[in-house]
């Protein structure tokens, strides 16, 4: 992972001593050695994260911290507050100004690289969301809420010793939704049952191997994307196991005893990346249901039916078998919008579409082409039964008559469709659909409610009349 990161301290040597040890770690690292300082750099630079010194002369890190929140320019860059050893009363006031964690002089170089990691992967997934929130409002779609980002949370603890397991929920049943276990199968069994967004592991349970429990949540496809947080004891055995957790892909440790507030900031950081995680893939799914699909409708949009149609001719003319397509046109639709409204004009677009979902086949393909033209792309039918499809999709637009809820009352629609079969051994989408809409032209011209069968040379011929 490469990053930059901006180390502040007023004191040369500990400003040294970090930036030997994140080099040595392959980031990137900038360093500023007061507040003011820090504040452009944090502008200038584009760091991934800020290693704050809070006992600076002048500014002190809190206020930089805070007026680094307060920006819009830099309130989404991870704050990493550097502390004396032990001393509650920072944490509770790093807290208050924004900081997402904290490290403790003399920094420990576990303790460092797993925090500078697990933020700057939680911001590279916060910049990469509102890079897409960004392209999403481009497109008119509305991303995913961010407001749910401080609920509580779903967690799960995993304690067998009491006295352990009761200061734990104490501290996090203020402010989340908590429930602990004290066996692996008991853990496992809620963890695939609810969905939770946290689970808080002891490294040290009795009866139970943690390590393993750790690796199994990370493996099993239901469980894998929760964010785990272990604690450890500070021996030497205990180390071992800590290096082995996280390893396994344990997100975030402590070390008892275990400091409350810190205890609730590592739960707040796990939640948020746990979070913007969920966003993010939703979103995902979001814009690759929006890259094919038309929004009005539901059925695929223009650009979808272009590369399916491709890749179906090539597939259907090499097999030998054959492709029929059809275009569908409203007939007179501008006089709906004209007389009713958009809104009624919409209603009829979705009713259109809903029925010739419902009239064709699972492997037939509809696509809203805009407008009011739609496509029906039907492989392995010839022209014949390809017609008779056309011609019972376009009885059932005519009847029964569409109901408008912003017209209040039922509109007759009636349709236009043109239809074509591939030519034996040549896959020309082009070539197919300009029969199809030389077809559709002579049915509108024919009078409307009617198909028109492309025959593949000269003028089209009718084959249905409009109903009486
Ligand atoms: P024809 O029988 O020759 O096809 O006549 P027509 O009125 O259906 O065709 P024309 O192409 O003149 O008009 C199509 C109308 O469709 C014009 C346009 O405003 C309307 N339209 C296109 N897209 C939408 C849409 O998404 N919603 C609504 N309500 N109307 C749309
Ligand atoms: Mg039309
Ligand atoms: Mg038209």
């Amino acid at each position: 992972m490469s990053a930059r990161v901006l180390v502040v301290d007023d004191v040369l040597p500990n400003v040294k001593l970090l930036e030997a040890k994140l080099t040595g770690e392959y980031f990137d690292v900038v360093s500023a050695m007061n507040g003011p300082e820090a504040l452009e750099s944090v502008e200038r630079d584009n760091p991934d994260i800020v290693l704050l010194d809070v006992m600076m002369p002048g500014m002190d890190g809190f206020e930089v911290c805070r007026r680094m929140k307060e920006n819009a320019k830099t309130e989404h860059i991870p704050v990493v507050m550097v502390t004396a050893l032990s001393d509650t009363a920072d944490r509770v006031k790093g807290l208050e100004s924004g900081a997402d964690d904290f490290l403790t002089k003399p920094v420990n170089d576990m303790s460092l690289f797993a925090r500078v990691r697990s933020l700057v992967r939680l911001k590279q997934m916060m910049d990469e969301l509102r890079l897409r929130e960004q392209t999403g409002s481009t497109f008119g779609v509305t991303p995913t809420e961010a407001e749910t980002d401080n609920g509580p949370g779903k967690i799960l603890v995993v304690e067998d010793r009491e006295i352990y397991g009761r200061n734990l929920m104490k501290a996090l049943e203020e402010d989340h939704d908590a429930q602990i276990v004290t066996g692996a199968d008991e853990a496992l069994d809620v963890a695939r049952g609810v969905e939770l967004e946290l689970i808080i592991v002891s490294l040290t349970l009795r009866n139970t191997d943690a390590l393993r429990l750790c690796s199994q949540l990370r493996s099993a496809e239901e469980t894998r994307q929760i964010p785990q947080l272990v604690l450890v004891d500070d021996g030497p055995q205990d180390m071992h196991r800590l290096v082995k957790a996280l390893e396994l892909g344990v997100n975030d440790y402590l070390i008892r005893p275990i400091d409350r507030n810190e205890l609730r900031a590592r739960t707040r950081t796990q939640l948020r990346r746990k979070r913007y995680e969920d966003r993010l893939r939703a979103n995902y799914h979001m814009s690759m249901a929006m890259a094919v699909t038309d929004p009005l409708t539901g059925l695929y949009n223009r650009r979808y039916m272009m590369a399916h149609l491709e890749s179906a001719m090539q597939r259907y003319t090499r097999e030998g078998k054959p492709l029929a397509l059809m275009i569908l046109d409203i007939d007179h639709f501008k006089n709906v919008n004209d007389t009713h409204g958009h809104g009624a004009g919409d209603e009829v677009l979705r009713e259109f579409a809903g029925r010739i979902v419902r009239g064709i086949r699972g492997i037939d393909l509809a696509a809203r082409l805009g407008g009011e033209e739609f496509v029906v792309v039907m492989p392995e039918t010839d022209l014949e039964v390809a017609g008779h499809v056309a011609d019972r999709l376009r009885k059932s637009i005519a009847q029964p008559a569409i109901h408008s809820e912003a017209a209040g009352q039922d509109l007759s629609i009636t349709c236009s469709i043109g239809v074509a079969e591939t030519i034996s051994g040549s896959p020309d989408i082009a070539d197919l659909l300009e029969r199809a809409d030389r077809s559709l032209y002579a049915a509108k011209n024919g009078g409307r409610d009617r198909v028109v069968l492309d025959d593949g040379a000269g003028p089209a011929k009718p084959v249905a009349a409009a109903a009486p």
